[in-house]
């Protein structure tokens, strides 16, 4: 198996309109590895939705290329989840939760049994076990997103994309909810690419964190997060190297914001 597992090389992005033409993306280039966890994030309008769109096969780049395990993406991927922010539009009202988690397996060749040990294997990853007959609308906010989450460990994708998942979620909730991102990389190997604009986040969460610039948006800062991989939202964020790091990536992000940084030269 290739080591490489996402390949995003010299993307660019360019929407043509009536009013006319806007650069959304510069030129980007990453790669991210099996079983890594990065955090992708940027300045409000810089690109990431557009980046994210190219990446899942859902926008066609103007120029540049995404590779999924070595196969270059030109339509959304069948091993690849996503998990986005409007878990209440995700998830299905008229089905229950292990109806909603059951939805996309339907479409792999499984049976009866293996179908029903991955639903119940992810409601337990995600601890949602004893919801397992409610529907989403009887659920918090944040259990839903649960669901969402149980749904895409249930598929087991080669990736899971989550675009700013936690956004809409109260501050407590939004830490056990890292927190499970965290035990699912750490626990199931899951390859996970993560986009905030929330930079503790990025770096609670992220073996990496890629800065984006401003838009047409290139990788303004490719940062290796080298705090232990044990981490916990009290003792991981008092640490100094923690508060180092976070201040590190906010003066790139207001740098970016100002435009300041240079574009190297390819
Ligand atoms: P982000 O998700 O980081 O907020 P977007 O990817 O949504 O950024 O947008 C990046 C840039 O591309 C912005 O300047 C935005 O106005 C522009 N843009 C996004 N979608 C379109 C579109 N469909 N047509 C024209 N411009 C767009």
């Amino acid at each position: 198996m290739p080591e490489t597992l996402l390949q995003v090389d010299k993307l660019n992005k360019v929407y043509e309109s009536a009013t006319g033409r806007v650069e959304a993306i510069g030129d980007i280039s990453f790669a991210m590895k099996r079983g890594e966890l990065v955090c992708i994030v940027g300045p409000s309008g810089c690109g990431k939705t557009t980046l994210l769109k190219c990446i899942a096969g859902l926008l066609r780049p103007s120029a540049g290329e995404v590779q999924l395990d070595g196969r270059k993406v030109t339509a959304p991927p069948e091993n690849m989840a996503l998990v986005f922010q409007e878990y209440g539009r995700s998830l299905y009202p008229w089905l229950t939760v292990r109806g909603n988690v059951e939805l996309p397996l339907k479409h792999k060749k499984l049976s009866k049994t293996e179908r029903a040990q991955l639903i119940d294997d992810a409601l337990l990853a995600v601890g949602l076990e004893h919801a397992a007959k409610s529907y989403p609308w009887q659920l918090s906010g944040g259990m839903q997103q649960r669901v969402a989450i149980a749904r895409a460990v249930a598929y087991q994708p080669e990736v899971l994309i989550m675009d700013e998942p936690f956004a809409a979620v109260d501050a407590q909730t939004r830490a056990d909810l890292e927190d499970l991102v965290r035990t699912l990389h750490a626990e199931r190997g899951m390859s996970i690419l993560f986009v905030t604009h929330d930079i503790d986040e990025s770096v609670y969460l992220g073996q990496r964190v890629i800065v984006l610039s401003k838009s047409p948006t290139w990788v303004q800062e490719d940062l290796l997060i080298d705090l232990s991989p044990q981490r916990d939202q009290i003792t991981t964020r008092a640490l100094p190297r923690f508060a180092e790091l976070r201040t590190h990536v906010y003066e790139q992000i207001q740098r970016a914001k100002r435009g300041e940084a240079v574009r190297p030269r390819a």
